[in-house]
């Protein structure tokens, strides 16, 4: 519906300012194992999510649109992955009778699902993925004791934040950090950081 295609554009807008907020911080952490363009990437992507999202054409239509336009003008791994699985989510979402807690478990396990089939990353590897896979864990799980929405997501956040933060850990074994895989290893994986960035403003947005 349209009413719901417009409250998915308010996480969008909310996605699009923390990553506007954190370009830089994102830049620099892409920087030191990696190429350093993962702020600009990201911010690319969102921008042309959001300005090719058009809550008239309803929740799916809008958000295949979105993230279509996302691969399309922003380069690099993460914007082909991130188009993907905003894409996944459009296709996943029934625009008629929506149970919000059955669509958002759905979503969550279509963008896991995206990420992982186009990327072949696994949890360890250093990449989103290890901040993606328990979101979306913890998603389900809150979900399916009846939790709320917001509150589901909330808890999600934190799982994907901490998960963020434990991948400065790791040593990279995908992507085009693997080669400085030394450099990386006590500083966390820049695509982890910026989903968690965005499960936070998501949850926010839920809580508002
Ligand atoms: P690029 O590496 O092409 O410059 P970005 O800098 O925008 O692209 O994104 C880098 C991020 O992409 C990494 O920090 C990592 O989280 C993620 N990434 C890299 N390869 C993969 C993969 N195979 N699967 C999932 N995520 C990946
Ligand atoms: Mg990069
Ligand atoms: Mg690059």
């Amino acid at each position: 519906s349209r009413a719901a295609a417009t409250r998915a554009l308010a996480y969008l807008e909310a996605a699009r300012a923390v990553i506007h907020e954190n370009e830089a911080e994102l830049g620099r952490i892409d920087a030191i194992a990696g190429d350093g363009d993962h702020g600009v990437g990201m911010r690319t992507g969102i921008d042309a999510a959001c300005a090719a999202a058009d809550p008239s054409v309803g929740l799916s239509a809008m958000l295949t649109a979105a993230g279509d336009a996302w691969s399309e003008k922003a380069g690099g791994t993460s914007g082909a992955l991130w188009g993907a699985m905003l894409a996944a989510v459009g296709r996943t979402l029934d625009d008629e009778n929506v149970d919000a807690r059955d669509a958002v478990a759905g979503a969550a396990r279509a963008a896991l699902d995206a990420v992982t089939s186009r990327g072949g990353a696994t949890v360890g590897d250093k990449t989103m993925v290890d901040a993606l896979d328990p979101y979306v864990r913890t998603l389900e799980e809150h979900l399916r004791v009846g939790d709320a929405v917001g509150a589901a997501l909330l808890a999600a956040a934190g799982a994907a934040s901490t998960a963020a933060e434990e991948t400065a850990a790791l040593r990279p074994k995908l992507g085009r950090a693997r080669p400085l895989a030394e450099k990386s290893i006590g500083h966390p994986d820049a695509g982890a950081t910026s989903l968690a960035l965005i499960a936070i403003a998501l949850a926010r947005t839920a809580g508002q």
